[in-house]
């Protein structure tokens, strides 16, 4: 599954990170998913409170940020935002386009805790 193996990465770095800063655990989450990643939000969520039991982000919350595809325009230099895959440019219709954003998965935000002062 996908997601699992993309979760387990998730993980390491939130393990990475909460030595990093000296943490004792992760209380929360936050993912930007795009929507070309070709990842279902719900089974990423899922997947992730499956793989949490036992480790430093037991207690943490997940939230996901889908982000829409962004295109740009070779033809008219023309930027669009398209949360449907009719994958045009909204300013000229060429469909001789590049894909800037929407393919990406990334940690955007981890808060962390730690004991004591
Ligand atoms: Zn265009």
């Amino acid at each position: 599954m996908h997601e699992l193996s993309l979760i387990a990465s998730v993980f390491d770095i939130l393990e990475e990170k909460t030595r990093e800063h000296g943490a004792s655990r992760v209380t929360a989450v936050v993912l930007r998913v795009g929507r070309m990643s070709g990842v279902v939000p719900d089974l990423l969520e899922s997947a992730f409170e499956t793989y949490k039991n036992g480790t430093l982000a037991e207690g943490a919350r997940l939230t996901i940020e889908v982000v829409p595809v962004k295109l740009r325009c070779p033809d008219c230099g023309g930027t669009s935002v398209r949360e449907d895959t009719d994958f045009s440019c909204t300013a000229c219709g060429s469909r001789r386009i590049e894909i800037v954003e929407g393919r990406e998965i990334v940690v955007e935000k981890i808060e962390l805790e730690t004991d004591g002062a």
